[in-house]
Parts: structure tokens; C-alpha cells; sequence
């Protein structure tokens, strides 16, 4: 079996412990992974400390930190089908997807690169005429980045990429289901020329890792992407230590199809909304709504496609869909199902797990319109499972696309300009594709509301998390200072 080492200090080592890693695709174990217990921990978040104020990178310019960043852009485009490979192998995630995702991560540092010397203060006209005052824009410190399974590569290149760019330093916990990509990353990563302990990489589990890192007194802000309800723990944990948080989490969005739209478009759009990744994306369009004149033809070309995708070995070009990540993602889909059929959902398509090793499950489709308050609508399968539900009207749309406690991303599609716009205007979410979906970059933030949590990752203003300002007031007079029992 193949070993993972993790890696603090620029050093890589054995964890206390070691766990089993498994294959998605036939369910057995193929790979020992380290796993961080508190020692290991406090010793990596030390390390940052020390790395953090160590001359080496606290006076290190901007400019050498970006350029820095763009090497590590340019070994990470260089072992992307590498790190693509083992994302794939680890996470079950299919190949067409790891290989071409991975290769836009190198996108994302060459972004921050970019950026770590535009991150700049700003000048004050105070209204007194003997100070001269100013802003400086300071990284925050050691940052905790927690991520989930799925898109490690991409979801850890939005928080090392700012944190880096602005002069932070970094623990990274991978995700204990599938860290292989993260723990190989940390080998290119060594090759880049940072200074030793500016990002530390371990893997473990939530109260023994991710608890541990995420409470540490040293810790200033803590980066995490995940569920809600492990969200809960970060937020309690930042009780602790006071740590700033940024929090992405799950979604329901909705995605939206007007009589009006292309309708082959939509369909294929929706095709990639709910089953590229297997349906473990968080911008999941995992709500269809559709207008009423046109449901029976949209869901019958819909129902069409997903009975066609090429379900197989996620390291096979050609396949479409692959299996979940873990047995218990699969559990969780048939136990949500199961209750949504019981209280009238109608299964279009799919919807019991396919027979055979691994943890394989088709794209499902499950028609709402008769129980718009089942649990499928509701709570987040992060998987490729679609609810569907109707409309009548613009206002109904808009309405039923916001009855929901989360609020990350959705989808419009209609062909009428203006109707677009009230929308965008209207729908309560982070992210509104039009005529698209699932489209990212670098430079447009991601982030959203309610239960899919706040902070924003991507774009300029993502930097500016991981900086404090510092008020500078330099006395300009060579007077002596007057009264000192008043203030200035
Ligand atoms: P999860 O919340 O179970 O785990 C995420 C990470 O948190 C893992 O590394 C885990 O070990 C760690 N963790 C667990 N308990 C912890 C604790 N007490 N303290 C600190 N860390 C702890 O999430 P998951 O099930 O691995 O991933 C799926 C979730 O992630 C979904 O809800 C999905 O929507 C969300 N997600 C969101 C985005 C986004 O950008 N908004 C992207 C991808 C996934």
C-alpha cells in the first residue's frame, strides 16, 4: 500500500497515528495516511508562529512573495495530472473533471501572485492640522484552513493563494476522506522555495485534528469550507482563541428554466449542474425549477440524459459519473430518498444505489411538485440527486427559489433580458448564473447566505481577509505637546 507523510517545518514525517485510506471505486483500502493528533497540531501551528515572524518571510517584500506564488503556480500546472491522478484514485472523482480543474488551481496562484503587491493601505486626510496619518494593510497570522473532500486542490488554492499573497502563514487540515492530493501537493509545494513552516499540510480527524487546530490559542483567522454543522463547531471553537472566520458551506440552489429558454441548453447546463462531480459540488443546481408549460418536455429530455450518462472507473476517460466519495454519503442519499418517496415524491429516474463494489450511485430524479416541503428539497444530498419543482410566474419563481435556509449559488435561464435582471435582483444567493452554470475563476469571489455561511473566497476582497489594518498617526510639529489632559 502506499504511504502519505505529512508535513510540518518543511519536513516531511509519519503522523501519531496512521488510518486507512479507500478507494471510492471498489471500497477497499489502498493507501496509509498520518494522521495529526494534538501534537502534531500544536507543533505545526508553533511552527507557523515561528515562521510568520521569522525575518525571513515577515520582511520579505510583497513582490517576492509573488513571485514565490507564480512558481508554485507554475509547478502545480506542471504535476497537475499527477495531483489529478491521485484526487481521483482517493476521491472517486472522475478524471475528465480532477485533470482539468486541477490544471486551473496553478490559475488561482498565479491570480494571488499577482495580487500580493497590489494589497495596499491608503492615506488620510485627518482633521488635524500637525498629524500625518495612514493606513498599513498587515497579514492577520497564523491562519487554520480546514477543507472537505471534494476539490481539496481547489478549495485549499483559494485560501493558501490570499493567505500567502497577503504575509500569512498557514496550517492546512485535508480532508481525512481523501487527503492523498493534498499530501502530495505539499511535495510541490517544498519545491517552490518558501521559507520553512509558512504552510504546514496534516490530515486527521474533526476533534482530534480539525478541533485542536481550529481552537489553538495562536491562530488568528480560521478558513473553513465543509458542512454546517461542522461549521457550528468552528464558529464555538473560535470562542477559544477569537480567531476570525470565513465559512463556505453547502447549498440548494436553484436552478431556474423559464418556458422562454434554450431549452437544449438548459438541459445540458442542468445535466452538468446536478451530476458532473457525482453531484458533490456545493453549487449543486440541485433544485430544478421549471415553468409548468414546458416540465413534461424539459424533465423527459432531462430524464433522457441522465439515463445515458456513462456511469464507470472514475480514472476512465470516458465516464461521466463515478462513485461517492464514501459509503456513508451513499447511505445518506437512499435514507433521503426513502423519506421523500414515503411523503409523495415521485422518483423520475434512478434512486437506489447500483449493485457491484464501490460506492456507485446513479443520477437520480425525483419529481416535488406534489410535496415542495420533503425533506429532498430541503436538505443538501451532495449527490447526484435532482428535486424538482414548478411554477406559474415570475413572482412564484422567484419565491420558491428563495424558500430555502441556504444561499450560495443558482440559475437562471430565459432568453427575455429584463426578466433577467429582476431576477438577479430578487434571488437571495451568492452567485447568479445566467444562462450558465457552474462557471468559476479567480477573479470573481464565491461565497453566500444563510446556512451556506459568509466571507467570500476568489476576487480581490478575499485577500483583504487575511490583513488587519493598522492606524498610523506620525505628530508632524516640532512644539512641545501641550495640556496632556487633553485629548488630542
Ligand atoms: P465536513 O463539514 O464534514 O468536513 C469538512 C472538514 O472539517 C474536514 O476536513 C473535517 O475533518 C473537518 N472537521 C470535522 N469536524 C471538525 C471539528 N469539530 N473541528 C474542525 N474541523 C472539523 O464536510 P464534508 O462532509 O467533508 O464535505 C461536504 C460539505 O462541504 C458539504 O456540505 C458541501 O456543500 C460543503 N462544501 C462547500 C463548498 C463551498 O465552497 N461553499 C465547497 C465544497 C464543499
Amino acid at each position: 500500500m502506499q504511504q502519505f507523510q505529512q508535513y510540518i517545518d518543511g519536513a516531511f514525517e509519519d503522523g501519531s497515528a496512521r488510518f486507512e485510506s479507500l478507494d471510492p471505486a471498489n471500497g477497499r483500502p489502498w493507501a496509509l495516511m498520518p494522521e495529526a493528533r494534538a501534537d502534531d497540531v500544536n507543533r505545526a501551528v508553533e511552527t507557523a508562529e515561528r515562521a510568520f515572524f521569522n525575518p525571513e518571510w515577515a520582511n520579505m517584500t510583497a513582490t517576492q512573495r509573488g513571485k514565490l506564488l507564480i512558481r508554485l503556480s507554475e509547478l502545480v500546472a506542471d504535476a497537475a495530472p499527477r495531483l489529478a491522478e491521485l484526487e481521483t484514485r482517493d476521491t472517486g472523482k472522475i478524471i475528465r473533471e480532477t485533470s482539468a480543474q486541477i490544471a486551473y488551481v496553478a490559475e488561482y496562484y498565479r491570480y494571488y501572485a499577482g495580487l500580493a503587491d497590489k494589497i495596499q493601505g491608503a492615506h488620510l486626510p485627518i482633521d488635524k492640522p500637525d498629524m500625518d496619518v495612514w493606513l498599513r494593510r498587515e497579514p492577520v497570522g497564523v491562519v487554520a484552513a480546514v477543507v472537505p473532500w471534494n476539490s481539496q486542490l481547489f478549495l485549499s488554492a483559494v485560501k493558501i493563494g490570499p493567505a500567502l499573497a497577503a504575509g500569512c502563514t498557514v496550517v492546512l487540515k485535508a480532508s481525512e476522506e481523501g487527503p492523498a492530493p493534498m499530501l502530495e501537493f505539499a511535495k510541490i509545494f517544498d519545491q517552490a522555495g518558501f521559507p520553512k513552516g509558512v504552510l504546514n499540510i496534516v490530515t486527521g480527524f474533526g476533534p482530534d485534528c480539525g478541533s485542536v487546530l481550529t481552537s489553538h490559542p495562536k491562530i488568528a483567522h480560521v478558513a473553513f469550507t465543509g458542512g454546517p454543522a461542522t461549521a457550528r463547531h468552528i464558529v464555538r471553537n473560535s470562542a477559544e482563541n477569537l480567531a476570525s472566520t470565513s465559512l463556505e458551506l453547502g447549498g440548494k440552489s436553484p436552478f431556474i428554466v423559464f418556458e422562454d429558454a434554450d431549452i437544449e441548453s438548459a438541459v445540458n447546463a442542468q445535466v452538468s449542474g446536478i451530476f458532473a462531480a457525482t453531484g458533490q459540488s456545493c453549487v449543486a443546481g440541485s433544485r430544478l425549477v421549471v415553468q409548468r408549460s414546458i416540465k413534461d418536455e424539459f424533465l423527459s429530455r432531462l430524464k433522457e440524459k441522465a439515463e445515458n450518462v456513462v456511469i464507470g472507473a472514475p480514472d476512465d476517460m470516458a465516464t461521466e459519473v463515478g462513485p461517492l466519495c464514501t459509503e456513508k454519503q451513499r447511505e445518506h442519499a437512499l435514507d433521503l430518498i426513502s423519506r421523500s418517496t414515503h411523503m409523495g415524491a415521485k422518483l423520475v429516474t434512478g434512486g437506489a444505489a447500483c449493485e457491484g463494489e464501490g460506492f456507485y450511485f446513479p443520477p437520480t430524479i425525483l419529481d416535488c411538485t406534489a410535496v415542495p416541503d420533503a425533506p429532498c428539497v430541503t436538505t443538501e444530498f451532495f449527490g447526484p440527486v435532482l428535486s424538482v419543482l414548478d411554477f406559474e410566474d415570475e413572482a412564484e419563481a422567484i419565491e420558491i427559489a428563495n424558500t430555502t435556509q441556504f444561499g450560495l449559488a443558482s440559475g437562471i435561464f430565459t432568453r427575455d433580458l429584463t426578466r433577467a435582471h429582476r431576477m438577479i435582483r430578487a434571488i437571495r444567493a451568492g452567485i447568479v448564473w445566467v444562462n450558465t452554470y457552474r462557471a468559476v475563476s479567480p477573479i470573481a469571489p464565491f461565497g453566500g447566505h444563510g446556512l451556506s455561511g459568509y466571507g467570500r473566497e476568489g476576487g480581490i476582497d478575499a485577500a483583504l481577509e487575511y490583513t488587519k489594518i493598522k492606524s498610523v498617526w506620525l505628530r508632524t510639529s516640532d512644539d512641545p505637546i501641550p495640556d496632556p489632559f487633553v485629548m488630542r
